[in-house]
């Protein structure tokens, strides 16, 4: 079921919630701060993940203590093979950043969702893709996913140069890193917006997706129905997560 909320072109698909108990088959290190995880098993047969925005529940499980969980992005669901992969940023203390730094094949691991799809077209005449380490798997993504003729204006802070890679996009693409979510609000203020129909989609750290959404709106002047800003993580809080409107 899909239904237009009146946020422009864009739509969001709701799924069943489903529990899934899978098992690590690899890890591979991207980057120093970066880490996947590839999970398989017979629950992922109907698995699906039709947006870069969705995010799954990994759900962990310590003896006898309370379940934590905390979301990421599918990174590649590749249905064929039965493999769900998602990419970690090492950031250090953390249940989930410190489950992945030291995932190994064969343990057993809980996630749940995705529970709805916010499903952003690909035939905007052009997409900015702005956010931190914590977006950097879903802007990976995306720019997998958005077809040749597309434009794409990308602007990522990783705070240590050795986490930056080529990404690859079949769409023309304008990529910018930053090293501080500061350096990284002064590179959206600077650019130039370009003319015609665009979306701008920002994931990181709550006080920089705050700014950055007011930089686009109230000095750009740019469309709030096309602006998607979500707070991956905020400093100081755990497992914190909010899309910012208005
Ligand atoms: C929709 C969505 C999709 C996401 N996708 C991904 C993804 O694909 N990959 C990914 O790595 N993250 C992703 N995140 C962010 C991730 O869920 C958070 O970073 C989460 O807080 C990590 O959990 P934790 O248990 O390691 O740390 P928590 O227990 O949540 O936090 C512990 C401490 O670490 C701080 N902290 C949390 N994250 C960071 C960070 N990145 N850098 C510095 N300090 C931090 C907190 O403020 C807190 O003080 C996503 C978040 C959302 C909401």
């Amino acid at each position: 079921m899909s239904i237009d909320l009146g946020q422009g072109r864009v739509q969001r698909v709701r799924h069943d919630l489903k529990r899934r108990d899978l098992q690590v088959l690899r890890v591979a290190s991207i980057s120093p701060h970066f880490r996947s995880v590839t999970f398989g098993g017979a629950a992922l047969g109907d698995f699906t993940s039709p947006s870069f925005d969705d995010h799954i529940k990994l759900i962990l499980q310590a003896d006898g203590a309370e379940p934590v969980l905390r979301d990421y992005t599918p990174r590649h669901y590749d249905a064929a093979a039965g493999e769900l992969t998602l990419e970690f940023a090492l950031h250090g203390d953390g249940p989930a950043a410190s489950w992945a730094a030291q995932a190994a094949p064969g343990q057993r691991a809980v996630v749940a969702g995705p529970r709805g799809s916010f499903i952003i077209p690909l035939d905007y005449d052009w997409h900015l893709l702005a956010g931190d380490e914590t977006a950097l798997p879903a802007i990976a993504r995306r720019l997998e996913e958005l077809p040749a003729g597309a434009r794409a204006l990308v602007l990522l802070q990783v705070a240590d140069a050795a986490d930056r890679r080529a990404l690859r996009s079949a769409a023309a693409l304008e990529l910018q890193w930053a090293e501080s979510a500061q350096q990284l609000v002064e590179a959206v203020r600077a650019l130039t917006l370009p003319a015609g129909d665009g979306y701008a989609w920002c994931a990181g750290e709550a006080g920089m997706m705050a700014t950055l959404r007011r930089v686009l709106v109230e000095e750009k002047g740019h469309d709030r129905r096309a602006i998607r800003a979500a707070a991956y993580w905020k400093r100081g809080a755990a497992g914190h997560h909010e899309n910012l409107e208005g």
